[in-house]
C-alpha cells in the first residue's frame, strides 16, 4: 500500500532543481561540469541591499513580522509598482512570500476549486502545472510554437476558454523562451479575457528587470483588466536574490485577503531580515540604479554572445529571446541520431539513439559536461532550455562542448 498521498506521488519534481542537482553530483565525483540548469544571476546582492538586512539583525528584527508583510515593506512594494509599472496597488493589496514560487502557489490555491481549468501556455515554467493540480486543478495547455515566437494569440485564449476557466497562467518576459508580449499584444490578450469576469490572470513578472528592449509591460496596467490581474514579482532575478526567498503580489482586495489568510496558515509569515533587506531592493529605481543597470547589460552582451555561438551548432533552431536569461532552441532535427558507441550516455542509459529533449539533455551532460534542462519539463519536447546566467568564459567553453558533442552525433537510427 502506498503511504505517501497521492498528491505528492504523482507530482512531477521540478525539473529544473532536479538537473541541477544531478550536475551538483556529477561535479562532486570529479567531472568539470557547466551548468546552464538552473536560473540563477551570478551576480551578488547590491551592497546596500546586504546592509540592509545586517542592519535588520542588529536592530533585532527577530519576531514575526505580520502575515502579509511589514507595514514599510508593503509600502515600498506599492511605491515600485506606481513608478516602475504604473499599477496602483494600495498596501493592503500586497502579500509578501517566501518565493515568488509561494506567491503564485497561494494564489491558485485560493481561487482554484477540484475540476476548475486552468489555462496554461506553452512552454511553460515547470512548476505551473504541477502547482494547478495541486490544487486539483485542470491544466489547458495553448500551445505557442517557436514560428509565432512562443507566444499564444488572443484567439487561441478565446478558443481555450470553458464555463470551467479560472485562471491563466501567464509570464512576459517569459521562462523558458525569453520572449516579451508588446502592450499592444498584452492589450489584445486582456481585451478577451474581459468579457470573462471571473476569470482572472496570473501576470508572473519577476524577469521585469532583465528586458532588452525598453520598459517593461504590465497587464494590469489597462483599466478595463485590472480587477481581474493579480500581479506577481519578487526580487530573486532583477536584484540577484535568489536565496533571500521573497516574492509579493499585488491583487483585489479580496484575493489579497485570501492569500493572506493561507500564509497564516502556512508560513506565518516570511523571513523578517529578507523583508527589510527588500525594502532597501525597492527602493532602487530601475532607471537609475547601476546595480539593475549593470546585470541587465552583462545579460544583454551575454545573450548576444551565445545567440552566435548557437546559431553555428548544427541542428540547432533558435530565436533570439528579448529577456529573461535563457535560450529555448529548438534541436529536434538532431532525434533519431545515434551517439557513438564510446558515449558515456550510452553506457550510462543503455541507449543509443537520441529520442528526445531528455536524451539529448542527458548526452550533452555525460559527454559533454554541460548540464541544460531538458524542453519536455516546460511542455515542447522539441526545444532544451539553456541559461546564460554564468561568465563569458564558461559560457563560451560551454558552447564549444556542444557543439563538439552534437559533430560527434551520427546520422541515421539503429
Ligand atoms: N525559476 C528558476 C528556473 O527556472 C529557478 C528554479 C525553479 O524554481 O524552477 O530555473
Amino acid at each position: 500500500m502506498e503511504i505517501l498521498a497521492n498528491r505528492v506521488v504523482t507530482m512531477a519534481e521540478s525539473e529544473t532543481l532536479a538537473m541541477t542537482q544531478i550536475a551538483r553530483e556529477l561535479k562532486e565525483t570529479g567531472k568539470d561540469v557547466i551548468s546552464l540548469s538552473i536560473g540563477e544571476p551570478d551576480f551578488n546582492t547590491p551592497e546596500i541591499v546586504k546592509t540592509a538586512g545586517k542592519k535588520a539583525i542588529d536592530d533585532n528584527f527577530s519576531h514575526y513580522p505580520p502575515v502579509p508583510g511589514y507595514p514599510d515593506l508593503r509600502k515600498a512594494i506599492s511605491m515600485k509598482f506606481k513608478r516602475d509599472n504604473n499599477l496602483d496597488y494600495a498596501p493592503e493589496q500586497i502579500v509578501v512570500s517566501t518565493g515568488a514560487k509561494q506567491s503564485i502557489y497561494q494564489v491558485v490555491m485560493s481561487l482554484v476549486n477540484p475540476g476548475d481549468e486552468v489555462i496554461v501556455p506553452t512552454p511553460y515554467w515547470v512548476s505551473y502545472k504541477e502547482i494547478v493540480k495541486v490544487a486539483e486543478g485542470v491544466p489547458v495547455y495553448v500551445k505557442a510554437t517557436i514560428e509565432n515566437d512562443f507566444k499564444v494569440t488572443p484567439q487561441q485564449i478565446k478558443e481555450a476558454i470553458t464555463p470551467r476557466t479560472k485562471l491563466i497562467m501567464f509570464s512576459s518576459p517569459s521562462n523558458p523562451t525569453g520572449m516579451l508580449y508588446s502592450k499592444e499584444e498584452l492589450k489584445a490578450i486582456a481585451e478577451v479575457v474581459k468579457d470573462y469576469p471571473y476569470i482572472i490572470i496570473v501576470a508572473d513578472e519577476i524577469y521585469e528587470h532583465i528586458n532588452f528592449e525598453g520598459g517593461h509591460e504590465s497587464i494590469a496596467k489597462f483599466d478595463f483588466i485590472k480587477n481581474q490581474v493579480v500581479t506577481v514579482n519578487g526580487v530573486a532575478k532583477g536584484f540577484s536574490m535568489t536565496g533571500w526567498r521573497i516574492g509579493f503580489i499585488g491583487a483585489p482586495l479580496y484575493i489579497a485577503k485570501a492569500c493572506n489568510k493561507l500564509q497564516g496558515q502556512v508560513t506565518s509569515a516570511t523571513c523578517s531580515i529578507a523583508q527589510k533587506a527588500t525594502v532597501a531592493a525597492m527602493e532602487l529605481d530601475p532607471k537609475v540604479s547601476e546595480d539593475i543597470i549593470t546585470m541587465r547589460e552583462t545579460f544583454r552582451r551575454r545573450r548576444n554572445l551565445v545567440y552566435d555561438l548557437l546559431r553555428d551548432i548544427p541542428g540547432f533552431e533558435v530565436r533570439m529571446p528579448q529577456g529573461a536569461f535563457y535560450f529555448f532552441p529548438n534541436v529536434a532535427e538532431l532525434y533519431g541520431k545515434q551517439v557513438p558507441a564510446d558515449s558515456q550516455f550510452a553506457k550510462t542509459y543503455n541507449r543509443r539513439t537520441i529520442q528526445g529533449s531528455e536524451d539529448i539533455c542527458m548526452y550533452f551532460l555525460y559527454d559533454a559536461n554541460v548540464a541544460l534542462v531538458q524542453g519536455i519539463a516546460f511542455g515542447d519536447d522539441n526545444c532544451i532550455r539553456f541559461s546564460y546566467a554564468t561568465s563569458d568564459d564558461k559560457l563560451i567553453e560551454a558552447m564549444r562542448r556542444v557543439k563538439e558533442a552534437v559533430l560527434r552525433l551520427e546520422a541515421g537510427s539503429l
